[in-house]
Parts: C-alpha cells; sequence; structure tokens
C-alpha cells in the first residue's frame, strides 16, 4: 500500500471500507506529518489529540457506509466549530470558540469525517497570500518564500503539503481558485446558494460560497457533494437537486461547446499563461469537445465593481466586532474609546482599509455614485454569462495572470495583489461555479491553474470537463519536503 499521507482522499476511503487500514492509522499519519510541518505555518489550531479520540471510537465501531469514514480533514479557519476555537485569521477573533457548528463541517462530520484542525487564512478572507493573516505567512511547499496564495492560503498549502487528504475553502473573489491554482491542486467555488453559509464567518454575504479542495478531480466531485445541502438556516440557499457528483463523474465531453472569452486576453499577459491557456485549448479539443471564441464586454468592469460591492459588505459584517459580544477587547476610558481601540488594534491593515473603502461607498451622497453603480454593472456582468451560455456549455479561461509570487513582493502595492483576482471575480459577481485545476509549470516550474466556468448549478459538468482534462495533462506536482527536519 502507498504511504498514507499519500493517498488521495478515494484511495483512502477505499482502503478504510475494505479494512486495509484503520481510521486510527490514518488519522495518526496525517498528524505525524503535519509536526513535522510546522515551518510551512499552515495550522492556526490543532485539534490532534480529540481527532485521534474520534478515529479509535470510529475503529471500535466503524460505520462503512458512511461518505468519509473516520477520514481526518483540517479546515479554513472561517467555518465555526463547535468548542474548537475559530478565528478568521484575525486578533479580534483571537479567543472566540463558537457554541455552533457551521453547516458545512457538520455535513463533513455527519458522513464519518473528523477535524485534524483549522487552518491558516488571510484576516476575514480578504487577501491573495495569506499575508494578512494574524497569525502569520503560510510557506506555499513548493517552494521555499513562496506564497500558497489566498486566502484559503493554508488550506492549499497543507493540502498540497499532504498534511490533510483534502481541505475546504471559501471563495469570495477568488480564494479558492487561485491558492488551489498556486500550489498544483483542485479548487471548486460551487454556485452561490449550493454550500449553506451558515456557521462561516461572513466577508461579502452576496459573493461567499464554500468549496472542496483535493489533490484531484475525483476528490473534489466527492467532497463538494458531502457539503452541498439546502439549508433553512441559510436564506440564501437554495434547494435544487443535487447529484451524487463523485458517482456521476465522465470523462466523456464530446459535443460539448466550450467558450473562450476574448476579453480574458488581458494587457501584459504573461506568454506562459497564454500558453498555457493555448495548452488547455488543445487539450479541449484532443476531448471531442469544441472550441468558440465568446465574448464577455463587461470583463474589465468586475474588478472595480468587485472592489466596491465586497468592501461595502464587509464593513457592514465587521460591524459585529464592537469588543462587546465576541473577542478581543481593549480597554479605554469610555465606551466609544473602547470601541474605537478594540476595532483599530483588533483589525489589521487590510481589514480596516476594507471597512474605510466600504463605509465610504455606502455613505450617503456616494452611495448611488458607487454602490448602486457597481451593483448595475454587476448585473451587466451576469447578463454577459447567459449571453455567453446562449452558445456554450462551459468557459475555459487560465485562473490566475500569474503563478505564485515571493513573500513581502507585492505587500506594498494592494492594487497589484488585487489583479491577482481578474479572471476569478467575474465568477463571484455572477454567482456561477468555476473549477480551477492544475495544468502546467512556468518556467521555474511553480504550478499554473485553469479555470472551467459553468452556468449555475452546472457543477457536475464542469467537475466532468476538469476530469477529462485531468486525465490527458497528467500535471505533476514536484514537491520536495524541504520543511520537513
Ligand atoms: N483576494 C480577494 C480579496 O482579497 C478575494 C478573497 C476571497 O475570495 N475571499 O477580496
Amino acid at each position: 500500500m502507498t504511504e498514507i499521507t499519500k493517498q488521495t482522499l478515494s484511495d483512502l476511503v477505499e482502503n478504510i471500507k475494505k479494512k486495509k487500514v484503520s481510521s486510527t492509522e490514518v488519522t495518526k499519519a496525517f498528524i505525524e506529518r503535519s509536526k513535522k510541518s510546522k515551518k510551512l505555518n499552515t495550522y492556526i489550531t490543532e485539534n490532534f489529540n480529540a481527532a485521534l479520540d474520534k478515529a479509535k471510537k470510529f475503529d471500535e465501531k466503524p460505520n462503512l457506509d458512511l461518505k468519509l469514514p473516520g477520514i481526518p480533514i483540517a479546515v479554513k479557519d472561517l467555518f465555526c466549530t463547535k468548542n474548537v476555537r475559530t478565528t478568521a485569521g484575525s486578533k479580534i477573533l483571537n479567543n472566540f470558540i463558537p457554541t455552533y457548528e457551521s453547516t458545512v463541517t457538520k455535513n463533513i462530520w455527519n458522513e464519518g469525517g473528523i477535524l485534524l484542525g483549522k487552518l491558516n487564512c488571510d484576516e476575514f478572507a480578504m487577501g491573495s497570500s495569506n499575508e494578512t493573516s494574524f497569525f502569520g505567512n503560510v510557506q506555499n511547499p513548493i517552494s521555499q518564500n513562496l506564497v500558497p496564495g489566498g486566502s484559503s492560503g493554508g488550506s492549499a498549502s497543507a493540502l498540497a503539503a499532504q498534511l490533510t487528504p483534502v481541505t475546504i475553502g471559501t471563495d469570495t473573489g477568488g480564494s479558492i481558485r487561485q491558492p488551489a491554482s498556486f500550489t498544483g491542486t483542485v479548487g471548486l467555488k460551487p454556485t452561490y446558494g449550493s454550500c449553506s453559509r451558515y456557521g462561516i464567518v461572513a466577508f461579502a454575504s452576496s459573493l461567499d460560497q464554500a468549496g472542496p479542495m483535493s489533490q484531484n478531480v475525483k476528490d473534489c466531485a466527492l467532497l463538494y457533494e458531502v457539503i452541498s445541502s439546502y439549508d433553512k438556516k441559510d436564506s440564501t440557499s437554495i434547494d435544487f437537486k443535487r447529484n451524487n457528483y463523485s458517482q456521476k463523474l465522465t470523462k466523456d465531453i464530446k459535443g460539448k461547446k466550450i467558450g473562450v472569452p476574448k476579453e480574458y486576453r488581458v494587457d501584459n499577459m504573461p506568454k506562459e499563461i497564454d500558453e498555457l491557456w493555448q495548452k488547455g485549448i488543445k487539450c479541449i479539443k484532443n476531448c471531442g469537445a469544441e472550441i468558440i471564441e465568446i465574448s464577455l464586454p463587461h470583463t474589465s468592469y468586475a474588478l472595480p465593481t468587485y472592489y466596491i460591492v465586497a468592501p461595502a459588505e464587509a464593513s457592514s459584517n465587521l460591524a459585529r466586532y464592537d469588543g462587546v459580544k465576541y473577542g478581543f477587547r481593549a480597554e479605554g476610558k469610555n465606551l466609544i474609546e473602547m470601541y474605537e481601540k478594540t476595532r483599530s488594534e483588533g483589525f489589521g491593515e487590510e481589514v480596516q482599509r476594507r471597512i474605510m473603502i466600504g463605509t465610504y461607498v455606502l455613505s450617503s451622497g456616494y452611495y448611488d455614485a458607487y454602490y448602486l453603480k457597481a451593483q448595475k454593472v454587476r448585473k451587466l456582468i451576469k447578463n454577459d454569462f447567459d449571453e455567453a451560455y446562449k452558445k456554450v456549455d462551459a468557459i475555459l479561461t487560465p485562473s490566475t495572470p500569474s503563478s505564485a509570487f515571493k513573500i513581502g513582493e507585492k505587500n506594498n502595492d494592494p492594487v497589484s495583489m488585487y489583479l491577482n483576482d481578474i479572471f476569478t471575480v467575474p465568477v463571484n459577481l455572477a454567482g456561477l461555479p468555476g473549477i480551477s485545476i492544475p495544468a502546467g509549470h512556468d518556467s521555474q516550474g511553480y504550478p499554473l491553474g485553469l479555470q472551467i466556468i459553468g452556468k449555475s448549478f452546472d457543477e457536475q459538468n464542469i467537475i466532468n470537463i476538469a476530469y477529462s482534462m485531468e486525465e490527458k495533462i497528467e500535471f505533476k506536482n514536484n514537491i520536495k519536503d524541504w520543511w520537513i527536519g
């Protein structure tokens, strides 16, 4: 049998079901490797002892009908976990222990998953490099001093380093797909309303979606099928017919029409990204699908629109952190001073920047000029996709405009950091599903991803396209365990 931590989720499930390995052995293996991997700084909170206890209990009375029978899984620290500290990567929630469980994580435990720990992320999921976390940078296992992407950077790093067989992240503007692309892993941002937002620390409520991250497309389908559910506790959850996605996988995508949007050929696009895209186009054709050029004319407005809508919603969502109800409180001479000190000491620089922008665009006098205008442009972006989907079944683009960059490289330039999400943000604004799969390497050997965007609720279709492409692309993640020992 292959070394435990090198196995995919699907292999582990099969091996546990066939009793070739126990949940305790699997859990121990991931804990041991996680303990040797502290240099990556992926964990904010470890749950190792509790995980081992759970695994032992599982082995005493194994329920092998479950989809994740006794599988240990570490999750992004944005999901509330009952009685386990949940920080959202922020000082302000440094000592917050939720009394309830997010629906998405509950779905995982209900299928036999075991919480291994809480993974580092950008503060309140605001960032593209995991550098805004109060708990420090995360290293990308691909190479030393390289960012893993963000905001689900700890999740991507832990997954690529084989500290967890799969993981979950959240994606408001690209936070699952961009780190997946930077670490040579698979990440799916589902249709808005597909995975419940209940118990996920809110960033921008009309954009936030949870989704699976995995080593391959099959594992992604399996985890997505576990976490996606209709939930009365989330008023934006949608009651549509969900599949057993992993059972309905097929590599047959013959005759599908795949759109390539001309507006995504952005100025100064690095040659390597263009070449990767061409490789993807060729691969699609080899799979028997047809490529059609399409136009998404409002693409260039997506980033400016996002950076009005997302901060506006964030400023409202983050108003609750006032030192009274949750977490950190700074002392002050009176109530106002206490609020001010708590929020200026408790929030990091990027979060404060978003709150400032958000309150500005929502303030009277500017609301119509900025927020309302952004909402209208958002609709136009959605209309572009609707038009395109009259002609095509899915859309193929690069996931990111570059490979992973060095830690510190973009720290003093927020706009250049924001530009990272140029290919992912439109998908969130339109509420559509998008999957990133590893598809190649740049000249330095760093991974690059391709994104397949689907129609709403058409996850099965983009998963199948990704599955078919994955086989042809034969991507190999070349990770040397430089951080161990
Ligand atoms: N990088 C984007 C931002 O900072 C997206 C983050 C996300 O998807 N959570 O807003």
